[in-house]
């Protein structure tokens, strides 16, 4: 069963594939966790079943009483074309574009799974864990990249600020690193990590995460709340 996904442009309807995710990206966001700063990227997944609306009112799912999930707000690439074993130098020509997203994460779960040394998967894909915004097709390079920021407000008051620039593994490296071991394919997103400030989500809470760059026009800018 595909699942669609919209673009900022003509309402158009994206088909996704698989949600791949980097952990540990920005350093300032290991240290809060107590991490050490990975000598080369932490991948894992969600499935595509933990997609959740890609904006308005989503269902906070708790599957223990012990804890809600945190947020992580991240800059999300959309794979237009795919390949296998994808140079550095022709990653981003891989891109169609790009979105705003958080990545649900069941804190608790994952550290106790993680410590037990086994895989934490269901800490992270779980109902509604993948909120990703709209997609702004465009063509992604260097500057662009360079040129954006993003944050996450919770309740109006700012809790994480991101850019590319403070990324330890930059989109070219990630999508080359992932794409030398598994090929890549059209429709994939890669979660690229979160700067620090995580932290948890209530029932009641409105989440805007807003995008800054002079090279594109209009702003971008997404909310949810949860329920
Ligand atoms: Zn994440």
């Amino acid at each position: 069963m595909p699942t669609e996904h919209p673009s900022t442009q003509n309402n158009e309807q994206l088909i996704l594939s698989n949600l791949y995710c980097i952990g540990r990206n920005y350093a300032q966001h290991a240290k809060e966790l107590g991490n050490t700063v990975p000598s080369e990227p932490v991948v894992f997944l969600k499935t595509l079943g933990a997609l959740g609306p890609h904006c308005g009112d989503f269902k906070l799912f708790c599957p223990t009483s012990d804890e809600t999930p945190q947020h992580e707000l991240e800059l999300v690439l959309y794979i237009e074309k795919g390949g296998f074993q994808i140079p550095e130098e022709k990653a981003l020509t891989h891109l169609g574009g790009f979105a705003l997203g958080l990545d649900l994460t069941l804190r608790k779960k994952q550290r106790t799974l993680s410590e037990a040394g086994k895989p934490w998967a269901l800490a992270k894909s779980f109902y509604n864990s993948a909120l990703v915004g709209p997609i702004v097709q465009t063509t992604v390079d260097e500057a662009l990249l360079t040129s954006l920021s993003y944050s996450l407000e919770v309740n109006g008051s700012i809790r994480q600020v991101g850019s590319p620039n403070e990324m330890i593994f930059h989109p070219k490296t990630l999508i080359s690193f992932i794409s030398q071991v598994v090929p890549l394919q059209k429709g994939d997103l890669i979660f690229t990590g979160t700067p620090s400030g995580v932290g948890a989500i209530q029932p009641g809470d409105s989440l805007t995460a807003k995008l800054k760059t002079e090279r594109l026009k209009g702003p971008y800018e997404v909310s949810w709340r949860a329920l």
